[in-house]
């Protein structure tokens, strides 16, 4: 009674091959490090990609080593996802905005034998180089460059070792568990830990993760993903265009929101990703250039809380459609995306509106729990909140070099995340478990007060943390940027909280400051903030 069907390896060379195979002329466009743009197509990056592989071969790269990158979204980089992971090796991306310290650890840690360089980044390898321990190539990302030759003792040229590929080099088979791409968590504390996706994992998201209620990229659209390819894979972008053959716009060096304003208009993107301060300087851009993004439809947003406010400013400005999605690096990164439900159609506008807020429901493949502290399943009610968990085809077990589980004992990840999910699986996040305010006894969510503060004309970017309170333990305060060109009193922020919260959740200062501490991915510095403010209140006493 047999009976079987093909088995092949799921494997990051199989989403660059149907690239390469059926969407040869589709184009690739890229902004590169000296900002000028250039197009090449599916075709073109599949043959490098293979000319790449081969290239590390003859250079003596060992199978399974780790390669690592500092570069911006562009399209050496998109080769070099495939010719390192879909290779047999490990495209290990690398956060330029980490300290020199944290660099040279992850480098070490990972073990990296070769570090390819956008030009940007060459003064930071210069200074890396004598700590490095294992790196043994240093590539530039670019055609053979006489001055920065100088800066780096045995530079290679991208261009110049290409050349010595082979582009009739086949993709290897692979065991579909073999690791394909390496990131490490920013980590606020202590030492970053790395996250190392295999070719599965990667498959399964991009298959999973692109549902018509997911990112729904297809052959025709034209995406740009604004979120780095040094931040969680750019959210699977690459494997995911090359899985459909959808054109890709890689916006390169240039973030600000006029030139990305720019780039949208020039190429008529559809989709976008990224987080939400990027959108601001792009509405800020859209404004300060008059263009109107008329060929974007949709914007995926995740990465931090978007602000209701700015899914108001898109849909009713441009007809942009902003889709709030949440992850985290040890998730791939897709968790959840926001899609409405047939049922949904009986709402009201204001009504699906307000589930828009949120941040979705998880696809297939992934599931969602929430529980207290002493681990047991609370109610999927949509109203008690409780410490988010995850696990899923495409969701960590173990961190890279380390031989513990990351998982609870029955076999989930405890994301750090506070939450609440409905029925339907919609969640909420409430907090950071970190960050959420306690304030006599009772949680106040940080996320719903930043949201209050960024709905205000005058108020460009707010952050709400716990400060230390004699009487209630600690008590919410707002720390604000104002608007371009506005000067907002406390009183006047703190008066659109009336109505909105709870009395006792109104904030008890507004403080105002000219910017917000970043990370190195774009996240607000709360520890930095608490550290700033956490005593402002006892002060006042
Ligand atoms: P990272 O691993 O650097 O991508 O950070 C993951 C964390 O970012 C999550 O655990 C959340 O705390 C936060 N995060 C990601 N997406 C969202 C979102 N849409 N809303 C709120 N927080 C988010």
């Amino acid at each position: 009674m047999s009976g079987t069907m093909m088995t092949q390896a799921l494997t990051t060379g199989s989403l660059i091959a149907h690239a390469e195979t059926y969407h040869a002329g589709t184009e690739v466009v890229s902004v590169e490090t000296d900002g000028t743009k250039s197009h090449s197509s599916w075709g073109e990056i599949g043959a490098n990609a293979r000319r790449m592989k081969s290239a590390l071969d003859t250079l003596g790269v060992s199978d399974g080593a780790r390669c690592a990158t500092i570069a911006w979204n562009n399209r050496r980089h998109l080769e070099l996802y495939f010719g390192i992971g879909a290779g047999g090796r490990v495209t290990h991306t690398i956060n330029p905005r980490l300290t020199p310290e944290q660099m040279i650890y992850i480098l070490n840690h990972a073990e990296d034998e070769v570090l390819f360089l956008d030009r940007t980044f060459l003064p930071v390898a210069a200074k890396l180089g004598e700590h490095l321990k294992t790196v043994k190539h240093y590539v530039l990302m670019g055609p053979r460059d006489d001055e920065a030759a100088q800066t780096v003792e045995g530079l290679l040229f991208y261009d110049e070792l290409l050349e010595t590929g082979d582009a009739a080099t086949d993709w290897p088979d692979l065991d579909e568990t073999a690791p394909a791409a390496l990131c490490y968590t920013s980590g606020t504390t202590g030492n970053p830990k790395g996250v190392q996706y295999s070719h599965r994992a990667l498959v399964l998201h991009s298959i999973g993760g692109n549902q018509p209620d997911g990112l729904n990229i297809a052959a025709r659209d034209v995406v740009m993903p604004v979120v780095p390819m040094f931040h969680v894979n750019a959210w699977g972008v690459p494997y995911i265009a090359a899985a459909v053959g959808s054109k890709l716009v890689m916006p390169g060096p240039h973030l600000d929101g006029e030139s990305l304003a720019r780039l949208i208009d020039a190429e008529q993107v559809t989709l976008s990703l990224g987080v939400p301060t990027i959108w601001m300087g792009l509405l800020a851009g859209l404004k300060a250039t008059g263009i109107k993004p008329t060929s974007m439809k949709r914007t995926v947003v995740g990465g931090s809380a978007l602000p209701p406010s700015m899914i108001r400013d898109f849909r009713d400005a441009y007809g942009v459609d902003l889709i709030h999605a949440w992850g985290m690096t040890e998730t791939s990164p897709l968790g959840t995306l926001n899609q409405l439900l047939q049922k949904h159609d009986r709402l009201s506008a204001d009504e699906q509106a307000r589930l828009r807020e949120g941040q979705g429901r998880p696809p297939w493949g992934v599931e969602l729990r929430i529980v207290d502290e002493t681990g047991h399943e609370l109610p999927r009610d949509g109203e008690t909140q409780g410490e988010l968990q995850i696990r899923g085809h495409w969701v960590i077990e173990s961190y890279f070099g380390q031989d513990d589980s990351a998982l609870t004992m029955d076999g989930w990840f405890d994301t750090g995340d506070v939450a609440t999910l409905d029925e339907d699986g919609y969640m909420v996040i409430r907090d950071r478990s970190k960050d959420i305010i306690k304030s006599g006894g009772e949680w106040i969510s940080t996320v719903e007060l930043e949201n209050i503060a960024i709905a205000h004309p005058k108020i460009a970017n707010a952050a709400a943390i716990a400060a230390h309170h004699p009487k209630w333990d600690e008590r919410p305060v707002i720390i604000a940027v104002a608007a371009e060109g506005e000067t907002p009193n406390e009183t006047e922020v703190l008066a659109s909280y009336e109505g909105k919260v709870a009395h006792w959740q109104v904030p008890d200062r507004v403080v105002f400051v000219d910017e917000l501490p970043l990370g190195a991915t774009g996240k607000v510095l709360k520890t930095k903030l608490r550290e700033a403010y956490g005593n402002i209140l006892l002060e006042e006493v």
